[in-house]
């Protein structure tokens, strides 16, 4: 186990400042997240090099619709999470604690580099519990051209946030659930507003940012619940963030039945009335929202199926070829 780097010590345990449940951690014991161990007054994470599943992935599936389209992203993950959702799609990862294959950071640049991806992705649990693994690492793929992105669910502390993106954080996307009344009774007592600062922190730091809300039948597919998340996106992250609306399928403690399209489909309407320039719809393969439009003409510029480019229509410089509005979309084109 490596010594986690945020924490600090009180009288008689230590508080983890990782992420803002801030937990505070006796002799022996582990944080809410469980990979996080008081030993002997000092606090060790069990998530080290611990990797539950690796394999090169398109970045579309992340989702990131506007960084780096039709590229590949060697995606690693660990065990954990600082959260608990009822519906998680990921939880034989993210609920468990398992026994990783340990591979380095500079092992994994090596895994980035014989697969030939564009970049590295932490992904499938949270992967903030990789905070000290992706340190490491980010400066090595760094050096050799590749990108780095997370896919979190922006629960971090301000101070984690910061040392990633000094470390080479290029992009995140970041899972908002709604408001503070989805995330106290479904996400185990978390706050959104956290979740909205570091959406905003992560712009200011430069960051690309992308937005996903997964829309839970019954939970927060209501019109309110939507009218929540467009106007606060606006606020927090911005009018040229891609905010990807996606549907639900039972898994983990959750059997509500999955999405109606028809919600996910409105939610995508009046996000783009209400001025957000990139509402998508995942989830749904084949679905037209997969696409992605020019905000200006509204003439189709990428058109995509199950999270693969099949069509790209952008100058070298990132403009609509119909009428030279330029698209907000970082890196190039790799299809
Ligand atoms: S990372 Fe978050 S959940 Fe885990 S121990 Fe630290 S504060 Fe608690």
């Amino acid at each position: 186990m490596k010594e986690a780097l945020l924490y600090e010590r009180l009288d008689s345990a230590l508080r983890c400042t990782l992420c803002e449940r801030r937990c505070i951690i006796g002799e022996g014991k582990r944080g809410f997240c469980g990979m996080r161990i008081n030993q002997e007054g000092r606090l060790y994470t069990a998530s080290y090099a611990s990797i539950s599943a690796v394999e090169p992935r398109p970045i579309e599936i992340k989702p990131f619709y506007h960084f780096y389209p039709a590229s590949e992203a060697i995606t690693f993950s660990t065990w954990g999470c600082n959260l608990a959702c009822r519906w998680c799609q990921n939880w034989h990862l993210s609920q468990r604690r398992g026994e990783g294959r340990r591979i380095t950071p500079a092992e994994m640049l090596q895994l980035a580099l014989e697969a030939r991806v564009q970049g590295t992705c932490a992904s499938f649990n949270e992967p903030t519990l990789l905070f000290e693994y992706c340190l490491e690492l980010f400066p090595l793929a760094r050096e050799r051209g590749l990108y780095n992105t997370f896919v979190s669910n922006g629960y971090m502390s301000e101070a984690a946030l910061r040392r990633l993106a000094d470390a080479g954080l290029d992009a995140i996307n970041i899972d908002m659930k709604g408001s503070d009344k989805v995330y106290r009774r479904y996400c185990s007592g978390a706050r959104a507003m956290v979740v909205w600062r570091n959406i905003s922190l992560a712009r200011k730091l430069g960051m690309h940012v992308e937005v996903v809300n997964l829309l839970v039948t019954g939970v927060n597919d209501s019109e309110e619940d939507v009218r929540y998340v467009v106007e606060n996106h606006l606020r927090y992250a911005g009018e040229d963030v891609p905010l990807h609306f996606t549907r639900y399928h039972p898994a983990y403690r959750f059997s509500a039945p999955p999405t109606p399209v028809e919600r996910l489909e409105a939610a995508c309407e009046f996000a783009k009335r209400e001025g957000v320039l990139y509402p998508y719809l995942g989830n749904v393969p084949g679905h037209r929202y997969e696409n992605t439009y020019c905000h200006a003409c509204g003439k189709l510029l990428i058109r995509r199926h199950s999270y693969r480019v099949l069509d790209y229509k952008l100058s070298r410089d990132k403009r609509c070829l119909h009428c030279g509005a330029e698209i907000p979309l970082v890196g190039e084109y790799c299809g």
